[in-house]
C-alpha cells in the first residue's frame, strides 16, 4: 500500500478521517524517540494538526508519553498585528494546557536574527522591498530560524520528525513535492533539504470541509480553550488563504507569499495589492490603515530610479536590456514608475537629455571621468546600443537618503497611531535601529539622518537607546518573551514595567510609579 491509498481516499466522511488520523498520528509518536517538531502558523490546517495531537495524546497511556513535542511558529517581527495576538494567545494556551495535562508539548516561537530581519535589510542593506522575482525574505526570515531550530534539535537527538498542516489538493506544485518525497509504505516524507529531519502530514486527505466540520462542531471543543470561531472569522474573507510555517526551502515557491492571506506579514509587498490589512481594517480594526498607507508607499516607491542606486553595493555596474519600440528606447512602467520613451536624439518624452554609448566600457569610462555620484539619487542617464540591443543601467539599492526616509515615515507611523488611536505599537525595535546604525558606519556612512529621525519622532535622545537596549541581550529578550507567553502575560507591556522600574531605581519616593504603572496597564499595548 503506497502513500496515496492510505490518504487519498475522497469517499471517506470526515469522522473515518479524524479517526484514522488520531490512529496515524498515535501509531507514529509510538514508533519510536525521535522528537515531533509542529509547524503552527495560527491557520486552520496547523490549528486541526495540533488538535488532531492532543486528541491522539489522550488515547496513550501516560507513561508512554516520554517523547517531546515542540510546537513553533514562526515570528517575521513584521507580523499582522492581530494575527500575531492570537498566536500568542494560542501558544500560551497550548503551552499552559499541556502542562496541566502533563502532556510533553513545549511550545517556542522562531524569529530571524537582528541582522536578517525586513528592517535590517532594507533601511541598514538598502535592499529592495522584495517582490516575486526577487523574494528574499522567506528564507531569512522563516526558513533559516526554523531551521537553526530544527537543527538544534537534531544535533541533540540525531533525527526529527516535522509535522506540518499540508493537504493533498492544495495546489499541484505542492503535491508534486509531497509525491517526491514519500517514502513508499511510510507515513514519513523526507524533508527536501535537511537530511536528518522527516514530515508528517497527519492530515493529507482532509479538505476543506473536513477542517471546518472537526474545527466547528460542538462536540470538539478547542482543547487548550480558545475560541475557534475568532479563527473562522478570519477566513469570512473569501481571498484569506494560508500561511504554512515554510520550514523547506524547496517548498517555499509552493507555499506562496503570505502576502494576500491575513496570516503573512503587515509590510508584504510582494503581492500587487495588499489584502490582509485591508480585510481586518473592513472588518473594523481602523487604525490598520495607518500601516496600509506606509506599506502602499514603500510599494510605490521601490522601482523609483530615483530612489535607488545605480551601482551594486560592491560599487560594480550593471546593464539590463530594454525594449526598443517605434523609433524609441522604452523603460517600462513598473508599479508606480511611469513609462519613459527616449528618442534616438537621447531626448526623452520629459525633456531630460540621455548620452548614448556603443561599448559599455566607453559609458563607465563617461560615468567615471564625469563629478555623477552613483551613491546618490543622480541618474547618469547613459544608454548603450550594441550586439544586445539597447541597455540602461540597472538598479542597486536604495540610496542612504531613501533609507533615511523610510525609517523617519515608519516612526512617525508608530507615533500617529499612538496619538491618534492610543494605541502602542513597535513597528521596528530599537535593537533593530541600533544594527541598522551599525551597518551605515561600516559602509562609512554618517547616522546622523537615523539619529535625527529617532529624535524628531519620538520625542527622546537618542542615546537612551542603547540603556534600553543593553538591559537585556536578545538571548534573555526571547526567554523573556517565551516565559510571558507560556504564564498569559503580555510580553511589550512586560517589559515597559521593566523599563519604568529601570527608570526610577534610584528613587526614595515612589509614589508616583504607581501611576505610571497603572498607566502601563491601562493603555492598549499591541504586539507586532
Ligand atoms: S509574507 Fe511576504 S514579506 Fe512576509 S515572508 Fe512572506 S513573502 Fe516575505
Amino acid at each position: 500500500m503506497g502513500i496515496k491509498d492510505i490518504y487519498y481516499n475522497k469517499k471517506n466522511s470526515t469522522e473515518e478521517k479524524i479517526s484514522r488520523v488520531v490512529e496515524n498520528i498515535k501509531k507514529v509518536y509510538l514508533m519510536d524517540n525521535r522528537p515531533w517538531i509542529v509547524g503552527y502558523s495560527g491557520g486552520k490546517d496547523s490549528t486541526t494538526v495540533v488538535h488532531l495531537i492532543f486528541k491522539a495524546l489522550e488515547t496513550i497511556p501516560v507513561d508512554k508519553l516520554s517523547k517531546k513535542i515542540y510546537i513553533i511558529s514562526s515570528d517575521t517581527m513584521v507580523e499582522t498585528p492581530l494575527v500575531k495576538n492570537l498566536i500568542d494567545s494560542n501558544l500560551s494556551n497550548i503551552f499552559l494546557t499541556a502542562q496541566k495535562r502533563h502532556l510533553p508539548i513545549e511550545t517556542f516561537k522562531v524569529k530571524p536574527e537582528i541582522e536578517q530581519t525586513f528592517w535590517v535589510n532594507i533601511i541598514g542593506r538598502g535592499y529592495p522591498t522584495p517582490n516575486q522575482t526577487f523574494r528574499w525574505c522567506t528564507d531569512r526570515m522563516k526558513i533559516d530560524p526554523a531551521d537553526k531550530f530544527i537543527e538544534n534539535i537534531v544535533d541533540k537527538s540525531g533525527e526529527v520528525i516535522m509535522l506540518l498542516g499540508v493537504r493533498k489538493g492544495e495546489s499541484n506544485s505542492r503535491d508534486k513535492v509531497i509525491e517526491n518525497h514519500s517514502i513508499e509504505e511510510s507515513l514519513l516524507m523526507r524533508h527536501t533539504s535537511l537530511p536528518n529531519a522527516f514530515v508528517f502530514s497527519p492530515i493529507l486527505e482532509f479538505n476543506i470541509d473536513d477542517i471546518w466540520t472537526l474545527l466547528l462542531n460542538e462536540k470538539e471543543q478547542c482543547p487548550w480553550g480558545n475560541d475557534y470561531s475568532i479563527l473562522y472569522s478570519l477566513y469570512n474573507d473569501s481571498s484569506s488563504t494560508e500561511c504554512p510555517l515554510v520550514v523547506d526551502k524547496n517548498i517555499k515557491e509552493s507555499a506562496g507569499s503570505c502576502g494576500n492571506s491575513r496570516f503573512g506579514c503587515w509590510v508584504c509587498t510582494v503581492v500587487s495589492e495588499d489584502k490582509a490589512l485591508s480585510g481586518f481594517i473592513r472588518t473594523g480594526t481602523t487604525w490598520l490603515s495607518e500601516l496600509l498607507e506606509y506599506r502602499n508607499w514603500l510599494t510605490e516607491i521601490r522601482d523609483d530610479r530615483t530612489k535607488r542606486l545605480k551601482a551594486r553595493t560592491n560599487g560594480q555596474y550593471y546593464f539590463m536590456n530594454v525594449p526598443f519600440k517605434n523609433e524609441k528606447i522604452v523603460i517600462p512602467k513598473k508599479s508606480k514608475r511611469d513609462k519613459v520613451e527616449i528618442g534616438l536624439d537621447g531626448i526623452d518624452n520629459l525633456g531630460n537629455k540621455w548620452e548614448i554609448f556603443n561599448k559599455k566600457s566607453e559609458a563607465i569610462e563617461y560615468i567615471k571621468n564625469s563629478s555623477l555620484k552613483l551613491n546618490s539619487s543622480e541618474d547618469p542617464r547613459v544608454i548603450v546600443k550594441d550586439y544586445e540591443g539597447y541597455s540602461i543601467l540597472g538598479l542597486g539599492p536604495f540610496t542612504f537618503e531613501t533609507r533615511a526616509e523610510i525609517l523617519l515615515k515608519l516612526l512617525q507611523t508608530q507615533q500617529n497611531i499612538f496619538e491618534k488611536y492610543n494605541i502602542e505599537v513597535e513597528l521596528i525595535s530599537k535593537e533593530e535601529i541600533l544594527e541598522i546604525a551599525k551597518l551605515w558606519i561600516e559602509s562609512g556612512e554618517r547616522i546622523e539622518p537615523i539619529v535625527d529621525a529617532y529624535e524628531t519622532t519620538l520625542n527622546k535622545p537618542f542615546d537612551y537607546i542603547f540603556e534600553e537596549v543593553s538591559m537585556l541581550d536578545n538571548e534573555s529578550l526571547n526567554l523573556l518573551e517565551r516565559t510571558c507567553i507560556e504564564n498569559g502575560v503580555n510580553f511589550n507591556e512586560f517589559l515597559k514595567l521593566i523599563e519604568l522600574e529601570n527608570e526610577n531605581i534610584n528613587l526614595l519616593q515612589r509614589k508616583s510609579i504607581t501611576k505610571q504603572i497603572s498607566n502601563i496597564l491601562n493603555q492598549d499595548i499591541t504586539n507586532i
